[in-house]
């Protein structure tokens, strides 16, 4: 049985939306369906990551693009996405394939459990011949909780169906050495290292693009789960095809040669940081060996976060050495680790290890990855609990 090639494209807003009327653009969601037609006929799978609900629900709840709160966006992404998916699923039919709307949330991929769950869930509608078409569900989610950009979410994705091919659609030719706009501005066209990069697209006129950040954060997850990236223009007739058959200029991030297995990837990547643990120096220095983390190891923690959330590792300079699983909550880990005079067993009642984060659910932070910058510690060694 021949193995169809998994194909995650992402479509920004700009690209389906008229800017100045908010309104779908419909001779691009053609050119883009008729070539997904053309690639699944070669044997492709492809799920498609569409933005465009908010945009293209503005207008009915009366606010422009640069005025929208939280709450209006909610309420337009509740207006805009089912004329998105109703136009995609009409244009779809012309070329001759049905498609299906999958609607996610951060936990949909922090909780593992959940992650596993919509796997399932797009395999069974691409095992069906339906293309999944995924977006945030934006309706219900709020700034802590929401994911925020379809760049981070189509990588998540990408790495959750362990996707060949992974291409980003924006409206820039794809990533340029400085502001596009600056004489001299020259593309990437190869791109190994995003860390290169990262600090060009932080500064206010570097890159002149203001989403490139999400786009070579994404294109880093991509990467390490050995999926090829494109960030490329969507302004093309034919969009995807012209990009994997290199008939035109875009940046092509290059796939890690070893890529991360399915849990490592999950483990080190994240969207939003749960909690975060500082490590005394020798434990610190002693993490290289493997693990587990012991509550003796243990400095100072952050956050109000539950078992089963991935926990970032750092020593007490700042620097982030590795990511792992919490074996307890955030209430249990406090006071195992600022009580350290009194027995585990005795603290939480029950027979316990106190290994806060054991060895085989940890990934060690390496080059490859991009580190997150510590957070202020709210609590200080040797608090004590009451
Ligand atoms: N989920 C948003 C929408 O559908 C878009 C987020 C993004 O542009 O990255 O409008």
């Amino acid at each position: 049985m021949n193995k169809k090639t998994r194909l995650v494209v992402k479509v920004g807003s700009g690209l389906l939306a008229n800017a100045d009327r908010l309104t779908p653009r419909f001779a691009f969601m053609q050119r883009l369906m008729d070539d997904i037609a053309r690639l699944r006929d070669e044997g492709y799978d492809v799920i498609l990551c569409s933005s465009g609900a908010v945009a293209l629900g503005l207008n009915a709840v009366g606010c422009r693009p640069e005025d929208a709160g939280v709450n209006d966006k909610q309420a337009a992404a509740a207006f805009g996405m089912p004329l998105l998916l109703n136009a995609y699923k009409q244009v779809g039919h012309e070329f001759g394939f049905e498609i299906a709307q999958v609607l996610l949330t951060l936990g949909d991929f922090e909780d593992h459990r959940r992650f596993l769950n919509t796997r399932n869930t797009v395999n069974r509608l691409l095992k069906a011949g339906i293309m999944p078409i995924v977006n945030e569900n934006d309706s219900i989610t709020t700034e802590e909780i929401r994911v925020g950009d379809n760049d981070r979410l189509a990588a998540k994705i990408a790495q959750m169906v362990e996707a060949e091919r992974f291409i980003i659609l924006t409206q820039v030719d794809g990533l340029y050495d400085r502001n596009p706009s600056e004489p001299g501005a020259t593309l990437v066209e190869e791109l190994r290292d995003v860390s290169e990069y990262i600090d060009a697209t932080k500064g206010k006129s570097t890159l002149g693009t203001g989403g490139m950040l999400t786009k070579l954060q994404a294109a880093n997850m991509a990467q390490n789960a050995g999926c090829e990236t494109y960030i490329a223009n969507g302004e093309a007739e034919h969009p995807l095809t012209s990009v994997l058959n290199g008939e035109r200029r875009c940046t092509r991030c290059i796939a890690h040669e070893r890529p991360d297995g399915m849990w490592q990837t999950w483990l080190a990547d994240r969207l939003q940081m749960a909690g975060s643990l500082v490590l005394t120096d020798d434990a610190a220095a002693a993490l290289s060996e493997g693990g587990p983390i012991h509550r003796d190891h243990v400095v100072s923690m952050d956050g109000e976060f539950s078992r089963g959330d991935v926990l970032h590792i750092y020593d007490q300079t700042g620097t982030e050495l590795a990511r792992g699983l919490s074996d307890f909550g955030a209430e249990e880990t406090r006071v195992l680790i600022y009580n350290k005079e009194l027995p585990a067993d005795q603290l939480l009642g029950y027979q316990t290890h106190a290994e806060i984060i054991r060895n085989e659910n940890m990934v060690m932070v390496e080059d490859r990855h991009l580190p997150w910058e510590t957070p202020q510690m709210s609590e200080t060694p040797g608090e004590s609990v009451r």
